[in-house]
C-alpha cells in the first residue's frame, strides 16, 4: 500500500467501475489513516524561493508533491479526481463546486469564441438554457440541438473546422433517452469533435469513455453523494484536457473558480464505496415498479429504458456495466399538468410514497413535473421538440423500506386518482 494519498493521472485500468474503484481507494492517509488525509490549506509554501518560481513556471507541481494554491490544485480534491477517474477509466478527473460549473468549464476549454457545439436537444435544463442562450449571448459559442438517436441528423449538424464538441447526456434527463456512444463517437471522431458526455443519471451503470467518449463529466449532487445535501461535479478525461482545465495562467478552472472544499471532497470519497451497491439497489427497484405499474394498468404510459418496449433498451443492455440494470429514474406521463400535479401531492401528503422534489439519486424517491421544474428554462416550442410533455412525472427511484411497503403507498395514492 502507498502511504501518500495523492497520485496525479494514474492511467485507470480497464476494470469494472466497482473493482477500480476500490482499487483506487486502496490507500492510506497521511498519518495510517484507513481514510484519505484532508488537506485543508488555501495555500502551501515551498522549500525555496527558487522552489516557488519554479512551482510558478510549471516546472515542478503535484506530481512531486508541490502545490501552489486551492483554487488551482488541491491534494485531496485531486484524491477524489482520481478515485472517479478510476470509476469512469479515464486517465484523469477533477472534482468541482457543481454539476453546472464542471459542464460549462469543459465547454469553455474546448470551445472558443464563434465555435459550436452539437448537442443533444433532450438535456437537464440548466445545460439547454447554457447552450441556448449563455454561451452564444457571452461567448459567440452556438449550439444545433439534434435529435441524438438519429445518427445522419447528427452526423450533418457538425461544422467541419467549426464545431469542436459533440454533447449529449449518456441518459437524458427526463426523456430517458440513450444515447449510442460508440457509434456517435464515431462520427464525432472521424471530424475531429471531442465528445462530452454527461453520464449523471448512469454512474456505474455506463462507463462512457470506455466507450469511445473523451470527456465525461458528473453532477456529483445526484447518485455519487447520494444523500441530496451536497452540490458538486466533476470532469473526467485525458490529462491533456484536465490538466489545462487547471492552469493557472489560461485554465478556467483556475479564472473561473468552481473550486470544491476539500473538506467536502473528504465527505464525497466515503459516499463512493457504497455507489455500486446503491445504484444496484435504485435500478432494482425502479425495474421492480415499472413491471408492478404496468401489471396495474396497462394503459399507464410508463417509460423506462428496463422495459423491452423502450426503444433503446436493446443498445442499453449492449453497453452497460454487468449486474448494474437500466437506471434508477422513471417517468410516467400522466398527460396535463393537472393530473401530474394531482398524483405527485397524493404520493407526497396522502400515502407518504415519496417527496416532491428535482434532483436525483436521494435515498427516498423523489418526483417532479420536468415540464415546470427542472426544465422549465425551455420555451414551449423546445419542450415540445425535446418531448417533454407538460403531465410528465419523474420519478427517481428511492430504496428505503419494504418494496411492499412502498407498493402498497402507490396504488392507495393512484386509487384516488
Ligand atoms: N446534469 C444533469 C443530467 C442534471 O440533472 C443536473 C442537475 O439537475 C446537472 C447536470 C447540474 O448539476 P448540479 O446541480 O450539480 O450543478
Amino acid at each position: 500500500m502507498d502511504r501518500k494519498t495523492v497520485n496525479v493521472g494514474i492511467e485507470s485500468k480497464k476494470e469494472v467501475p466497482a473493482e477500480a474503484l476500490a482499487a483506487a481507494r486502496h490507500q492510506l492517509g497521511e498519518h495510517n489513516g484507513i481514510n484519505m488525509s484532508i488537506e485543508a490549506s488555501n495555500t502551501f509554501t515551498f522549500k525555496d524561493s527558487d522552489a516557488m518560481n519554479r512551482a510558478f513556471l510549471g516546472e515542478v507541481g503535484p506530481k512531486t508533491g508541490i502545490y501552489i494554491y486551492s483554487r488551482h490544485l488541491n491534494p485531496t480534491i485531486l484524491n477524489l479526481g482520481r478515485q472517479i477517474a478510476a470509476m469512469e477509466g479515464t486517465e484523469t478527473a477533477y472534482c468541482t463546486a457543481s454539476g453546472m460549473s464542471a459542464i460549462s468549464s469543459v465547454l469553455l476549454q474546448l470551445c472558443n469564441a464563434g465555435g459550436h457545439v452539437v448537442a443533444a436537444k433532450t438535456l437537464y435544463g440548466g445545460s439547454h438554457a447554457l447552450l441556448t442562450h449563455f454561451l452564444p449571448q457571452k461567448c459567440n459559442i452556438t449550439t444545433t440541438f439534434v435529435d441524438i438517436v438519429d445518427l445522419e441528423e447528427v452526423d450533418n449538424a457538425m461544422i467541419e473546422g467549426k464545431t469542436s464538441v459533440l454533447y449529449f447526456e449518456s441518459i437524458s434527463n427526463p426523456t430517458l433517452i440513450v444515447a449510442n456512444i460508440p457509434e456517435l463517437s464515431k462520427i464525432a471522431h472521424a471530424k475531429g469533435v471531442k465528445v462530452v458526455v454527461d453520464n449523471t443519471f448512469a454512474p456505474m451503470i455506463l462507463s462512457p469513455a470506455k466507450l469511445g467518449a473523451d470527456v465525461v463529466v458528473h453532477s456529483i449532487s445526484k447518485y455519487i453523494s447520494g444523500e441530496a445535501d451536497i452540490i458538486a461535479g466533476a470532469v473526467c478525461g485525458p490529462a491533456d484536457i484536465v490538466d489545462q482545465m487547471r492552469d493557472p495562467h489560461e485554465g478556467p478552472l483556475m479564472l473561473l473558480g468552481p473550486t470544491m472544499n476539500p473538506k467536502l471532497a473528504f465527505e464525497i470519497s466515503g459516499r463512493i464505496p457504497h455507489l455500486s451497491m446503491r445504484m444496484k439497489k435504485h435500478c432494482k427497484r425502479a425495474m421492480k415498479y415499472v413491471t408492478k405499474m404496468k401489471e396495474l394498468d396497462p394503459n399507464l404510459d410508463v417509460l423506462y429504458p428496463g422495459l423491452k418496449e423502450h426503444p433503446q433498451h436493446s443498445l442499453l443492455k449492449s453497453m452497460s456495466n454487468k449486474d448494474y440494470g437500466f437506471g434508477g429514474v422513471f417517468c410516467i406521463d400522466m398527460k396535463t399538468e393537472g393530473r401530474a400535479y394531482r398524483l405527485m401531492d397524493k404520493l407526497q401528503n396522502n400515502s407518504k410514497f415519496g417527496f416532491m422534489g428535482v434532483s436525483l439519486g436521494y435515498y427516498e424517491t423523489l418526483m417532479s413535473c420536468s415540464s415546470s421544474s427542472t426544465n422549465s428554462m425551455l420555451d414551449n416550442k423546445e419542450k415540445e421538440i425535446a418531448g417533454i410533455s407538460p403531465g410528465l412525472v419523474r420519478f427517481s427511484v428511492g430504496y428505503v423500506g419494504t418494496f411492499e411497503q412502498k407498493w402498497s403507498q402507490f396504488t392507495k395514492a393512484y386509487s384516488e386518482m
